[in-house]
């Protein structure tokens, strides 16, 4: 098996299965599926029906310890440990987040695994899709269109131009578009306001359609999406502009989830995208409510590192969905770990135990917070040729004083052959008691939610609101919305709020900037840095490697 073969190319010698036969793997008959090209389908609402009363199988979730430019690589242990499970013979099935085309032209590249553990088809997952970050898109934008529409015929609604709250969207990193003037030209131009663009999956309506239990949560959630305040400071809904019919029309097949195969032929399911910043950052709950129902282990990546992804996922998603994990799996390199210790990017692949020891602290702290909810842990080091055994042995040594089984996990090399000691130790994980809570309790102050995340998790000793913070936070308990979720953007690069300290942060202070309000999903942004809603492309974009040929065969995507 060649290791040079990059992602694109192991993809494409992939000889895939229809996705009749991968969906009858799961029990889905034909009825149930709606289909996009041979190898995508859709799932039928009637399916869930049929399937709600079955047992739930086990929830897997994978984390994380805090990214470091060496990469982690929580999609491919997924997909590898989905197919490590199915090669011990459990029914299996995992969900991940649906690529954005943003990070396929900038500098990421594509989110649908590596090596030999990839979804497939990788290029159709990557770009269009099922056409869903579309349906977001028209439906995002109709809302806007629909406010200037109300502030051009008479503004009845008496909204303030200067307070409109929402921007518009688009799926294409385009900093030119971060701030703009609209309504320029004249009276029959519409009244001219600042406005920008984000990312269509920083949109509301993203989270929203990741966390709608169905067609009526959907339409009620967008009815309370804040859009705007009158000059008198009362919030303008998309439901006082009568939106939401119309956008739930635009996303009524955008809320089925999408299914499609692993490179060995597990089913997948890729459903729903948003930021592990400004949002929670994991797929639908409807595509992990599927998932359970349809198999005995269902595995779920959340994004960005334990403390953002999962925190949000065992805090927000599993909340509002009344999931249950039964254990979490935190993915760390050992080239991560020599990072957080101090070694320099270009030194990774040299043996320097002190290094490695100095850390780790990062991955201790990692585990003792999901241990914290009350869940077990396995802890998979995803393997690189550079590793080496005593390097592997202090990880396994310091993993065990903590209660941590570890796998070396070898599923980028090997695929789903590669992750069978991770499986089995998944496994036996999931047979562990488990006592499962949430970090804060919904009702207290939304401060002392935050505070709660910032020194349980993120080990701050205190935490700080700004001017800003304060007035936005007066302004949440004048719309009565104390009681929302929290859900905190802060750098995915430290455990702190600066991403400069790495490894295992003492002695630090926590700033919430600014407060802003996602009634829709639920959630009250606790925003603790400099957030980017729009990205930039970097100096190279990917995009000058990418190609197509006259057969329609992609190249260069990663
Ligand atoms: P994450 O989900 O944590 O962002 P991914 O699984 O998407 O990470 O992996 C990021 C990149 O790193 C992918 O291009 C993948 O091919 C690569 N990668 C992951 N694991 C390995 C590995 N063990 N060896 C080499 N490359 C890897
Ligand atoms: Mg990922």
């Amino acid at each position: 098996m060649s290791q040079h073969l990059s992602d694109i190319d192991i993809a494409q010698q992939c000889v895939m299965e229809p996705i009749d036969a991968i969906a009858a793997k799961l029990g889905i008959g034909d009825d149930d599926l709606e289909h996009y090209g041979k190898y995508k389908a859709k799932v039928s609402f009637d399916l869930w029906e049929r399937i709600r009363g079955n047992d739930d199988g086990k929830l897997i979730l994978v984390t994380a310890i805090t990214p470091t430019p060496a990469g982690e690589g929580k999609t491919t242990t997924s997909v590898g440990l989905a197919q490590g499970l199915a090669r011990l013979g459990k029914k299996t099935t995992l969900a991940l987040r649906e690529p954005s085309l943003g990070p396929v032209f900038g500098v990421k590249g594509g989110a649908a695994g590596g090596g030999y553990s990839q979804v497939v088809p990788m290029e159709d997952i990557n770009i269009h899709f099922t056409g869903d970050i579309h349906a977001i898109t028209a439906a995002h934008n109709l809302l806007a269109a629909m406010v200037d529409n109300s502030l051009q015929q008479g503004n009845e609604l008496n909204i303030d131009p200067r307070r409109v709250v929402l921007r518009r969207v688009m799926d294409m990193n385009d900093r030119a578009l971060r701030n703009i003037v609209i309504g320029l030209g004249g009276k029959a131009q519409g009244v001219p306001r600042e406005n920008g663009f984000d990312i269509t999956v920083a949109s509301e309506v993203m989270a929203i359609l990741c966390l709608a239990s169905g067609i009526s949560d959907l339409k009620e959630r967008l009815a309370r999406i804040i859009v705007a305040y009158t000059y008198d400071d009362r919030p303008v809904t998309a439901g006082d502009l009568g939106a939401p019919g119309a956008m739930a029309m635009l996303l009524k097949d955008a809320l089925k989830p999408n299914l499609v195969q692993t490179l060995e032929g597990v089913p997948a399911f890729i459903h729903g995208g948003p930021f592990a910043n400004i949002a929670h950052g994991c797929n639908s709950v409807m595509a992990t409510k599927y998932g359970l129902k349809l198999a005995d282990y269902f595995v779920t990546e959340a994004g960005f590192a334990a403390d953002l992804g999962a925190e949000k996922f065992l805090d927000i998603k599993c909340r509002l969905a009344g999931l249950k994990p039964d254990a979490v799996v935190i993915v760390a390199t050992v080239r991560a770990l020599k990072m957080h210790g101090g070694m320099a990017k270009e030194r990774l692949g040299e043996l320097d135990m002190e290094a490695l020891a100095a850390g780790i602290p990062n991955l201790e702290k990692h585990i003792e917070n999901i241990k914290g909810f009350g869940l077990p842990v396995v802890v998979a080091v995803n393997a690189f040729p550079t590793d080496r055994p005593e390097e592997l042995a202090l990880v396994e040594e310091k993993c065990r004083a903590l209660g941590a089984p570890v796998a070396l996990s070898e599923v980028w090399a090997k695929g789903g052959e590669g992750g069978l000691d991770l499986a089995r130790k998944v496994i036996a994980a999931c047979d562990e008691p488990k006592a499962f809570h949430f970090l804060y309790d919904a009702d207290l102050p939304p401060k002392e939610k935050m505070r709660a995340i910032a020194t349980k998790i993120y080990g701050a000793d205190d935490i700080a609101f700004t001017d800003q913070a304060e007035k936005d936070l007066k302004t949440v308990s004048a719309l009565g919305l104390d009681g929302l979720l929290v859900c905190m953007a802060k750098t995915q690069a430290s455990l702190s709020d600066d991403p400069a300290k790495k490894g295992r942060p003492r002695n630090f202070t926590v700033t919430v900037r600014e407060v802003r309000i996602a009634a829709g999903a639920g959630f009250l942004v606790a925003v603790t840095g400099s957030i980017m809603t729009m990205p930039g492309l970097p100096k190279r974009p990917a995009a000058l490697a990418i190609d197509v040929d006259e057969k329609g065969r992609v190249s260069g995507l990663f």
